[in-house]
């Protein structure tokens, strides 16, 4: 086949979703359906922490939470997936945001008892930032919950996003048996719970034929009224609309049961998108092009701890990968013979022979690879937009044996160029603060202080409330910026300058002082 039609196949996309809205649930089912897993309760013991082998990986199973995030792929409809799985647990990771740079869509999750969530609502606004297109599946449809329309509503107006329904109810809660299929006038009756045996379910041509009567005798009129409403009061769907971000299509179902995602899945092969371009610095690089490069946007600690060894996850930008190709790592200036790359075939991991642009690699390396870094076949590209975020949460460090204290710096570095924290030295004296979005990230920190680079420490309070990346219209100004603020500018992992705010007032009252100083809430890498 040749590489375009290759990378045609390509859908590379991210579930979105508040805790417990069935995610996992729906990715066990992607793969069945996909034929990648033999049975359901892989992801499940995957969430449980089967794999663990490291001490690091222990504290996901002391937890039973998913810290980190891993590719899973999947043929579907004659179309190749590629499915990034984003951390499960209530915390919330950089980890997160920066899976979602690496996706040409997302999936969006919504218990239909819960409606729109405060996750949800934090996830859609990174989609934002690259004008990610959004499927949505309304979910647990067989449990009692709030009214569609009603949850369409609120999707509309909390998330700003309009919708389409693909498909409709047929029945909620205990009388929940089909989807109306919106898309081409059709009933899908289900044979039962759950929804395995597919061979005995009845597809009827027609909202308004006599076979649905038939079918659904009185609740017939019900569901022709019902739907009149729907589609007076939402929209049609729109491919346009869709793949710009203006507009959702929403599918109702049951993950657990297996109802209602045949659509889901059968339209998600259809209309997503296919592998993007991306920006670089000098140029921007189209998915079309024969010369390979690709963005690393996650680095995972491998599971042998003694040997610091990682895998850096690399979305393929462009072009073809086969097994020992020789690639630019531009940061470093180095060619690199890469013989070890793995591509993620749902439960195993397999040793990769091809990859094409859309696809994910997982590069190990002994920390060579940093998150950002661009890889070509020659060509000097820097790939941007993978962003660092202004954390919420700040400690000390405080060092519990003072002699490792050289240790301690070289793991909190290399710690932060995984992107596992982010650290901020002040200028006026010789703190070590750690800044994280989700709080989970500092019992992280601790635990692979402890086990990688043999450092105890523990964590204090600090007054900061949030930090902000300077950026100095010239040198003069940085130097009387500086001069005038020391005490709340430090240099992060990588130099950079911040502002770090003990409190949201000061910070407001800084940046109008200063009106020429940009304070940016994300450092792109
Ligand atoms: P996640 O946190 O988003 O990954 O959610 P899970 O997939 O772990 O699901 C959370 C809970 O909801 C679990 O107890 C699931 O069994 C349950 N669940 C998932 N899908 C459905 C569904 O369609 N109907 C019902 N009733 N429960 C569901």
């Amino acid at each position: 086949m040749s590489l375009s039609s290759e990378v045609a196949k390509r859908r590379t996309f991210a579930i979105i979703s508040h805790p417990d809205a069935g995610k996992t649930t729906l990715t066990e089912r992607l793969l069945l359906s996909g034929g990648a897993i033999q049975m359901a309760g892989n992801v499940k013991a995957r969430k449980s922490g089967r794999h663990a082998t490291s001490d690091w990986m222990e504290l996901e199973k002391q937890r039973g939470i998913s810290v980190t995030s891993s590719v899973m792929q999947f043929e579907y409809g004659g179309k190749m997936i590629n499915l990034l799985d984003t951390p499960g647990h209530a915390d919330f990771s950089e980890d997160t945001y920066r899976t979602l740079t690496a996706v040409d869509s997302a999936l969006m999750v919504i218990d239909i008892a819960k409606g729109v969530e405060e996750r949800t609502i934090k996830l859609m606004d990174v989609c934002r930032l690259r004008t990610t297109p959004i499927m949505t599946f309304v979910n647990k449809m067989d449990r009692e919950g709030r009214d569609p329309i009603e949850v369409m509503d609120e999707v509309e107006s909390v998330l700003d996003i309009l919708c389409a329904p693909m498909t409709w109810p047929v029945g909620t809660g205990k009388l929940f048996r089909g989807v109306y299929r919106i898309y081409d006038d059709t009933i899908h009756l289900f044979a039962g719970r759950p929804g395995n045996d597919k061979e005995k379910d009845t597809f009827i041509d027609g909202l308004h034929s006599a076979e649905a009567d038939a079918a659904l005798g009185g609740y017939a009129a019900e569901l022709r009224d019902e739907l009149e409403l729907v589609q007076g009061a939402s929209n049609e769907f729109d491919l346009e609309f869709y793949l710009s971000g203006e507009l959702t299509p929403v599918f109702f179902g049951s993950a657990i049961n297996n109802l209602g995602i045949d659509e889901l899945m059968e339209n998600f092969a259809r209309y997503a998108p296919p592998p993007q371009g991306r920006a670089a610095q000098t140029r921007e690089v189209s998915s079309a092009e024969e010369s390979f490069s690709g963005f690393v946007f996650k680095i995972q600690a491998n599971m042998d701890p003694s040997h610091h060894d990682r895998i850096a996850f690399m979305r393929i930008t462009s072009g073809h990968f086969e097994k020992g190709k020789k690639l630019r790592h531009v940061r470093l200036k180095r060619d690199m013979a890469i013989n070890n790359a793995s591509t993620f075939m749902a439960s195993r991991r397999d040793q990769i022979e091809e990859a094409y642009a859309g696809d994910i690699l997982g590069v190990h390396n002994h920390g060579t690879i940093q998150i950002g870094d661009t890889f070509t076949e020659g060509e000097e590209l820097k790939f941007t937009g993978i962003p660092n975020f202004a954390p919420e949460l700040f400690r000390r460090v405080r060092l519990r044996d003072p002699l490792r204290a050289k240790a301690l710096q070289k793991g909190l570095i290399q710690l932060s160029e995984e992107g596992a924290t982010q650290v901020f030295r002040p200028l006026n004296n010789n703190d070590m603060i750690l800044g994280a979005v989700g709080i989970l990230q500092f019992d992280v920190v601790a635990h692979r202080l402890k086990a990688e680079y043999n450092v105890e420490c523990a964590f204090d309070a600090v007054p900061v409330a949030t930090a902000r990346w300077l950026h100095f219209p010239d040198a003069k100004m940085e130097e009387e910026f500086l001069r005038k603020n020391e005490s709340n500018v430090a240099r992060d992992g990588a130099d950079s300058l911040t502002y770090v705010a003990p409190n949201m007032v000061n910070l407001q009252l800084t940046i109008e002082r200063w009106p020429d100083v940009e304070f940016r809430k994300t450092r792109e890498i």
